[in-house]
């Protein structure tokens, strides 16, 4: 392109004051800022020259001050909206770790908006009308519902391994299978973990088999604790052994020192008549005697993000004691929201209230029909050359937890001649609200197990924009 016609490019963007005269324009400075649209419209104007100077030309959405102004409102609301939103989960991914894992109870969403705009109790004895300490809020609910006597939350389960080997067995060893080292998604490796900690790994047994004898002969003056961690998201077939929980207990008790487990998903149910097997329960374990147990909040449990450390009351309450038990402690709203969903396995209704426990306990016969009906409503509606097909499948389970499990679903596979799958997902990811999709061999899947029943509508029109 000649120095001339790019000149006359240049010549053709409009001032921002010529802008700045728009009623539209107006109406969002009224709406935000002066200096806020300035900026955009700034922005805005820079990346036309940025696209002349490249030897672009003018972009696509043209010169003119009336282009201009939906494009700088389109920018606008871009900018305004929250980086954080709600989205469709179409994936079939239960405890979708990226998607946020478990999507709260009713109860606990009440809990949250019941307590976020208004003082609280949360570290004031009422009774006394003094001072109180937030974790014993939620230390006899939990002590009833897990069999124990006492329990401490704090902000995940990797602070709560963290916190119970910082506190129980600094500069001590910790006797740990290695078929149990494991890596959590998000870089959660127990052996770093455990060097952070001040503990001192000692590793026992093989990748396959660790048998009661291997933990046995590691016992030593300076051993800490026993570490038995439930390797959540993987499995080791075959060859394998590992010792069972009460041969390891008789051997904790035998040498005087604890056995904690890491049961990682915070499974409070049987769910082995779901497809869901091998999964530790935590009542068992501590009933078992462990103890410590320390699980996720928002796993399996289904609540909100958190770490629960639960066992021996003595135990405890050292690790409570521990400086860094401030560091690890949640705020309010997140004992609100927990308080809530234990509530619901108080009251025997965990299956009714609890969104993950639903999704994982929807029989396939259900989402076969849910399927069958939606796909039916989408085909009355796509254009030629596009169609919903009935596909046999499989959910999971997700946030590292039951690689192993069986969650028959029926999805719907969104064919497309114009579109390949990655447009498809990438055009129901620019929705509001986002949708998100599964692609597996070349096909775009849709799974009603992780929609609620009451976005199905508006998955609907999501899929019938993105298709059209
Ligand atoms: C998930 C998991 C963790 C980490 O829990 P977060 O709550 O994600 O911090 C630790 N240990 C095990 C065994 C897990 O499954």
């Amino acid at each position: 392109m000649s120095q001339d016609s790019r000149e006359e490019l240049f010549r053709q963007i409009p001032a921002v004051d010529q802008l700045l005269l728009r009623t539209k324009v107006q109406s969002w400075i009224a709406k935000t800022s002066h200096p806020f649209v300035v900026s955009e419209i700034q922005r805005l104007l820079e990346s036309m020259r940025d696209s002349i100077r490249s030897g672009g030309g003018i972009p696509p959405f043209g010169a003119d001050t009336s282009s201009l102004e939906s494009e700088l409102e389109r920018r606008l609301l871009a900018r305004l909206r929250p980086a954080l939103g709600s989205v469709i989960n179409a994936t079939g991914v239960i405890l979708h770790t990226n998607l946020g894992r478990a999507p709260l109870s009713p109860a606990a969403r009440e809990s949250l908006s019941a307590l976020s705009g208004r003082y609280t109790n949360l570290e004031y004895d009422l009774a006394g009308g003094q001072r109180s300490y937030r974790d014993k809020l939620l230390d006899s609910l939990l002590a009833e519902l897990l069999g124990c006597g006492s329990a401490a939350v704090v902000n995940n389960n990797a602070a709560a391994v963290f916190l119970i080997l910082r506190s129980l067995a600094f500069g001590r060893e910790v006797v740990v299978s290695r078929g149990e080292l494991i890596e959590i998604g998000g870089s959660f490796r127990i052996p770093e973990i455990m060097a952070e900690s001040g503990a001192v790994l000692r590793e026992v047994g093989t990748t396959n088999k660790t048998r009661v004898e291997d933990y046995r002969s590691a016992i030593g003056p300076n051993t800490g604790l026993l570490l038995r961690v439930h390797p959540s998201n993987y499995r080791v077939e075959g060859f394998t052994e590992r010792p069972g929980l009460r041969e390891l207990l008789e051997l904790a008790r035998s040498a005087n020192v604890p056995l904690v487990e890491d049961i990682g998903s915070g499974c409070l149910v049987d769910l082995a008549s779901f497809g869901i097997a091998g999964e530790p329960i935590a009542q068992e374990s501590l009933a078992a005697g462990v103890d410590l147990v320390c699980f996720s909040g928002d796993k399996l449990l289904g609540g909100p993000q958190a770490g629960i450390i639960a066992g021996k009351r003595a135990l405890v309450g050292q690790i409570r004691r521990h400086p860094l038990m401030r560091v690890c402690r949640v705020e309010k709203l997140i004992y609100g929201a927990l308080e809530a969903t234990l509530a619901s396995y108080r009251t025997g209704r965990a299956f009714d209230d609890i969104p993950v426990l639903r999704m994982l306990s929807a029989s396939h016969q259900e989402l076969r029909r849910r399927a069958a009906r939606f796909c039916t409503k989408l085909n009355a509606r796509v254009p030629a050359g596009t169609h919903g097909i009935l596909v046999e499948g499989q959910s999971v389970v997700g946030g590292g937890s039951c690689p192993g499990a069986n969650l028959p679903t029926t999805l719907i596979a969104v064919e497309s001649e114009r579109c390949s799958p990655d447009e498809i997902a990438s055009r129901l990811r620019a929705q509001d609200p986002p949708v998100i999709v599964r692609i597996e061999e070349d096909q775009t899947l849709v799974d009603l197990r992780t929609v609620f029943p009451s976005q199905e509508s508006v998955l609907l029109e999501a899929l019938c924009k993105s298709l059209a």
